[in-house]
């Protein structure tokens, strides 16, 4: 079977040999977790240079064989993106700002050195991994299909430079709620050792080498006891900047709010952009602006800061209840989420999953 994808990519439906037998997903998708469970299928296209994107095939999820000089196995270009599908009450299914993804893909391709994917394509596979695997959304609270579109360089190559084939790939991953019993509040680390982005990095981009450089500091917050650990600049070592992988925001006794802004050094979460806009709504000032390690202990201790959260699509928000350095720790109000976390936390959460209006055209249903 030949769908149409857009004006230059048709997608083949491959035979599945055997999907998952219903009794045994109905039983893994009744506590899915994070991250661990997977559905049936997956997409996948190439690209050759001079050819461009060619051979999108929807077909059974599996091992991909790769030869050991793969170029991505010596030099991690790759870039990868999140998103999640919903179904909602009326049975519909709904993708949050997936153009978005698409548009923040290309800007990571393009950091890499990698080709461009048509933003119509990149939405297409999503939708064709969807109506493939619309069985297996977990019918628990919180729950959702997480979708993993990711690219690497395929050609098997050990010289250094952009490599000439790349595969772009879409997995999709049943997700329950994120924290285990809805962690009300994490505790981070501030890594005063290693930072994530400097300057003319790659922070801004969604690539794996980010996160394969962020999981000693992370290892060392675990260790600690910690949750998440928290970067600062790479320049000064003052600013806040974001955590491995969720963005950070401040609330203030007045009512307003500050996050990091985006600057070269801190992903551009869509999570992040979406609550800015819903924060305005609410009438609320929000600032994008710097914002140092030591005013926030100063502001959190005074009762100047009174609430801090994190952000980002596999997690949404979560509060920030304690930050430990090696200079001391403090506590941010109660300690616990406060009124503003939840309450943004809530209305985004009602949008994605289709039991408020969506002002901001946000919503894409899929058929
Ligand atoms: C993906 C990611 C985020 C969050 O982005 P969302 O689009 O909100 O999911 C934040 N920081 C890092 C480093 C990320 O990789």
């Amino acid at each position: 079977m030949t769908t149409s994808a857009d004006s230059r990519i048709e997608f083949t439906r491959l035979p599945h040999p055997g999907p998952v037998p219903g009794a045994t997903r109905a039983e893994a998708l009744a506590d899915p977790g994070f991250g661990k469970l997977f559905s049936d299928h997956m997409v996948m296209i190439d690209y050759t240079e001079g050819r461009g994107w060619h051979d999108a095939t929807l077909g059974p999820r599996g091992p991909i064989a790769l030869d050991p000089a793969t170029a991505v196995l010596h030099y991690a270009q790759e870039i990868f993106e999140g998103l999640k599908a919903y179904r909602h009450d009326d049975g519909t299914i709904a993708l949050f700002r997936p153009r978005a993804n698409a548009e923040r893909f290309n800007a990571s391709a393009r950091r890499l050195a990698m080709p461009e994917l048509p933003e119509d394509a990149f939405i297409e596979a999503i939708r064709q991994i969807v109506a493939a695997d619309r069985d297996w959304f977990p019918p628990v609270a919180g729950g959702s299909l997480y979708l993993r579109p990711f690219m690497f360089a395929s050609e098997v190559f050990l010289g250094v430079r952009p490599a000439r084939n790349y595969k772009f790939i879409v997995i999709a991953s049943p997700a329950g709620n994120y924290f285990k019993s809805g962690a009300p509040a994490v505790s981070i680390w501030v890594s005063e050792d290693y930072t994530r982005a400097a300057p003319g990095g790659t922070g801004a981009a969604k690539c794996g080498g980010n996160y394969a450089a962020s999981l000693v500091p992370m290892a060392e917050a675990m260790a600690r006891g910690h949750d998440q650990v928290v970067f600062l600049d790479a320049a000064e070592r003052k600013w806040i900047e974001e955590l491995g992988g969720m963005n950070l925001f401040f609330v203030f006794a007045d009512g307003s709010m500050v996050t990091p802004p985006l600057g070269g050094t801190i992903l551009p979460g869509i999570t992040r952009d979406s609550l800015i806009d819903l924060a305005r709504d609410e009438g609320l000032t929000v600032r994008e602006e710097r914002y140092s390690l030591d005013q926030w202990r100063d502001d959190a201790q005074s009762g100047r800061l009174v609430e801090t959260f994190a952000c980002g699509t596999a997690a949404v928000v979560t509060a920030v209840g304690t930050v430990a350095g090696a200079h001391g720790s403090f506590t941010i109000g109660s300690g616990g989420p406060g009124q503003l976390t939840t309450k943004l936390r809530d209305r985004l959460v009602a949008i994605q999953r289709g039991s408020a209006p969506d002002p901001h055209g946000w919503v894409m249903k899929l058929d």
